[in-house]
């Protein structure tokens, strides 16, 4: 019977940033990971792979060269978490003891809850950069697309990077007007579970715009249900006021967003907020759970409010070290989350908004440049900067640049 001084759960953006800061903070503490994954993926590069600008492999890393020195990696997963007795039952049937717990298992991709659409994927046109198995797929379909609907869903639930369903759509969009012939059979439609283009009022305005300069055709209030892979239909749920209709799309290529909830493990267990997505139960400012004190989490699993980025997690980790230390310490948690998240919204090949805002939904840019304007230098930041900081900084435990770019991450 194994025990940690700090257990955490999930090495993957979240997990790994917080060892790392935690080494950094106390060399001294005795800090365990259980993570199955020999491989750790930088998913926000998983766009551009589907655009043809990196390869899957650019986005790969061994997790061996990431565990930070002094931490030991334990190569299996959470299956079960019993906080009263303050244990995790590993997936090789050990029970592992801890003093603190970080929770950081990241999202489930709830595919099956879209009738039709797990057998499809891969095939007929049908894809989606969430999951890395298809990212080549995607960049294949689009150059070969040759007309009809090009259709972009996003679901009715949470999601990771709220902007990554349309970002492909305005690549795929350059790439199709490349060819007037493609251009002129092509309709590009968003089809959202969302009433309206973004969720924070100030970086929706310039997207509307894209939008119409386009002439994509937004969707709203329209959730994927199924997807009839021989016929290559999508049948959506539309809310129309108080009702429900269904309507069903042609399309030549169908790029889905799934649903997503906390892992089963997760939504199953004593640690999961009552009602829907099953996320770790924290107090939105410390990252504490609201009914185990010695319980954290941070990133895509966690209740926080927020957006589901790896920036997130950038605002995220500093906040909760310096709370996870307090509690050890017997000390008042002092720190504070403000909701601080980053979603490059890449516009097109060459443009980005650089969208960061926090849990009031105001902008907090990192640059002194108006942050609703679409950016050539924003793209190279976000090809070419942000990678280089996620993999020589964040995941390393450094926060400097913090000082400079306050929130940059992603
Ligand atoms: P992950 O990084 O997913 O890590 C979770 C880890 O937990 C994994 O290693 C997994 O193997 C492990 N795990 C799962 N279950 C268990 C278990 N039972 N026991 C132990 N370990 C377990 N973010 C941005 O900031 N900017 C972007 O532009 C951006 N674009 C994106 C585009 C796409 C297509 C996608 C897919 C994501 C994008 N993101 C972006 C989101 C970003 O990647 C996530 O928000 C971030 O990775 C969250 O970190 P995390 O540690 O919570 O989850």
């Amino acid at each position: 019977m194994a025990h940690h001084q700090i257990l955490i759960v999930g090495g993957g953006a979240a997990g790994l940033t917080v060892a790392s800061q935690l080494k950094r903070a106390r060399p001294g503490l005795e800090i365990a990971i259980l993570e199955p994954s020999p491989d750790h993926y930088y998913q926000p590069g998983w766009t551009l792979v589907g655009a043809g600008v990196f390869s899957l492999e650019q986005t790969r890393r061994a997790e061996a060269d990431l565990i930070p020195e002094g931490v030991r990696w334990i190569r299996a997963a959470a299956a079960s978490f019993d906080p009263a007795a303050g244990t995790v039952a590993s997936s090789d049937g050990e029970t592992l003891h801890y003093d603190a717990l970080v929770v950081a298992t990241g999202i489930k991709l709830c595919w099956d809850r879209i009738k039709g659409l797990p057998e499809a994927l891969g095939s007929q046109g049908i894809t989606s950069n969430y999951s890395k198995n298809l990212v080549d797929y995607t960049w294949q379909t689009i150059q070969a697309f040759s007309g009809g609907n090009a259709i972009f869903t996003f679901p009715d639930t949470p999601i990771k990077c709220a902007g990554a369903p349309q970002k492909i759509m305005y690549l795929a969009d350059d790439v199709f007007k490349r060819s007037p012939a493609v251009a002129a059979a092509t309709k590009v439609i968003f089809a959202t579970a969302t009433p309206g283009i973004f969720g924070i009022p100030t970086f929706a305005e310039p997207l509307r715009q894209v939008v119409a300069r386009r002439g994509i055709e937004p969707r709203y209030q329209h959730t994927l249900k199924e997807v009839r892979a021989a016929s290559k239909e999508a049948v959506f749920a539309v809310k129309d006021g108080d009702t429900v209709r269904e309507e069903v799309l042609p399309f030549g290529m169908l790029h889905v967003t799934p649903p997503m909830a906390a892992p089963d493990v997760v939504a199953t267990s004593p640690l999961a907020v009552a009602g829907p997505g099953g996320w770790v139960d924290v107090d939105k400012f410390t990252t504490q759970h609201v009914r185990h004190p010695n319980v954290f989490s941070l990133g895509d699993v966690s209740s926080l409010p927020n957006s589901k980025t790896a920036a997130a997690v950038r605002g995220q980790a500093p906040v909760l070290v310096a709370n996870l230390l307090a509690h050890l310490d017997g000390q008042p948690l002092a720190a504070r989350y403000d909701g601080y998240a980053c979603c490059p919204l890449i516009t097109g090949y060459g443009r980005v908004i650089m969208a960061e805002f926090n849990y009031d939904g105001q902008p907090v840019p990192s640059f002194p440049l108006d942050p609703t304007q679409e950016r050539w230098s924003m793209w190279v930041v976000k090809k070419d900067v942000l990678p280089w900081i996620y993999w020589n900084r964040m995941l390393k435990g450094y926060q400097h640049e913090r000082r400079f770019m306050p929130g940059v991450a992603h």
